[in-house]
């Protein structure tokens, strides 16, 4: 990982843990150039995302023990064995009414060659949100806590199982059980974004190499922050590049008990010229509330991308707000089908056509479909309107399963 990205990395951790003020120079991170605040976990638990603008940052209480750096996804970095040299201060858990189990503060200096790039957690403060079991979490459950997602030092979404003797037990974005010995729960999610692909799955390749996993996060973090800002609660299910299989993406939405997931993707097949944007948004089969959400999707997108002059776009005939169904009848995408959570799936544009993908490459996009976003989903909670009607038919598509290996992605 270059140095830069290090850095921004290191930053956007530190901006977590210590508040807005620890890194602003530097907010302008590998989100190419869109002007964010990384995000921050508030002592109530919310998943705050980075905002948009460098100067309204509420003055929260940041957790302080969030301190570690990028989730590295390990498999691939084992050549840089950069020699790092730490002394990780275990803070002490001040909540605990019983002194037998904790241990005090240790101070654990190691150096160690690390096989991977992960950079350690350097200082930290006293922790104020984070959560490590108490006896009665150890005996009898999650007692003190019982948020169902959490988010690990590493700021990875994650599934809360419940105590162990070593911590939490959590599923990861592969949907397999680990332990971390300390989360931030998420109390209370209204809306839950999920940003296409990520890791190893790049999506579609737009202008100058951009990832469509980077443009999804991107307007993912930027909605999240736009909605939270009216007050709505969001949860993204990733919250940078890595890997994460679609079943966990789904098990997270449903375990945070939103109200509706939206998952947010660009669109990779080059189609026909059109002077119309091409947004097409996908509704799961037989849910009102699901065509409603999709519908208000659709015509808040649709409508923000018309004003928008000097793109060439590109579209289906059949492009709007519509059922996608395999030649078996379902829902031919696993995650408009699998969700008991209200749920649509976005193809904002064609991220693969030249000229949609220089724009969708600027801050400008970004900020314009966030917001057509945030309006959709803040007007699919709080009214009755059903926005574009659904497509009357149809559209037939069996997608090519298939396993994929899922990853491991370190969540401390
Ligand atoms: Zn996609």
């Amino acid at each position: 990982m270059p140095q830069s990205k290090s850095r921004n990395w290191l930053c956007f951790v530190l901006v977590l843990t210590l508040g807005t003020g620890a890194c602003a120079e530097d907010s302008i991170d590998e989100f190419n150039g869109v002007a964010t605040e990384p995000a921050r976990l508030t002592t109530n638990g919310s998943q705050a995302q980075p905002t948009t603008s460098s100067s309204s940052a509420p003055a929260t209480t940041n957790i302080a023990s969030i301190t570690s750096t990028k989730p590295s996804t390990t498999v691939s970095n084992a050549t840089s064995t950069s020699s790092v040299a730490t002394t990780t201060v275990q803070p002490t858990t001040t909540v605990q009414p019983t002194t037998t189990v904790q241990s005090t503060t240790t101070v654990q200096p190691t150096t160690t060659v690390q096989p991977t790039t992960t950079v350690q957690p350097t200082t930290t403060v006293q922790p104020l949100t984070t959560f490590e079991p108490t006896v009665d979490d150890r005996e009898n459950g999650t007692e003190s806590v019982t948020a169902p997602v959490a988010i690990t030092r590493y700021g990875i979404p994650v599934r809360v199982s419940g105590a162990t003797e070593n911590g939490w037990e959590v599923f990861d974005p592969c949907g397999d059980l680990q332990t971390v010995s300390k989360i931030v729960p998420i109390e209370s999610t209204e809306v839950v974004i999920d940003p296409g692909h990520g890791g190893k799955d790049s999506g579609a390749i737009g202008h100058g190499g951009l990832k469509e996993s980077d443009v999804n996060l991107r307007v993912a973090i930027a909605t999240s922050q736009l909605l939270k800002d009216k007050g709505v609660p969001t949860f993204l299910t990733r919250m940078s590049d890595y890997y994460i299989s679609l079943d966990e993406r789904i098990a997270l939405a449903d375990a945070a008990e939103a109200k509706a997931l939206i998952s947010i993707h660009h669109n990779a097949p080059a189609s026909a010229a059109s002077k119309t944007p091409g947004t097409e948004v996908f509704a799961q089969s037989g849910d009102s509330e699901s065509a409603r959400l999709s519908g208000l999707l659709h015509r808040e997108v649709f409508e923000a991308l018309m004003e928008v002059e000097g793109v060439r776009w590109t579209s289906r005939w059949d492009a709007g707000a519509l059922r996608v169904l395999n030649s078996r009848g379902s829902d031919a995408y696993r995650l408009v089908r699998k969700p008991e959570t209200t749920n649509a799936l976005i193809e904002v544009g064609y991220h693969a056509s030249a000229s949609e993908g220089a724009f969708m490459a600027t801050d400008e996009y970004v900020q314009i479909v966030a917001l057509a976003l945030a309006t959709a989903i803040e007007t699919f909670l709080t009214t009755n309107d059903d926005g574009t009607p659904l497509n009357e038919r149809a559209r037939i598509f069996n997608p090519s399963g298939g396993r994929t290996i899922c990853p491991t992605v370190e969540l401390e």
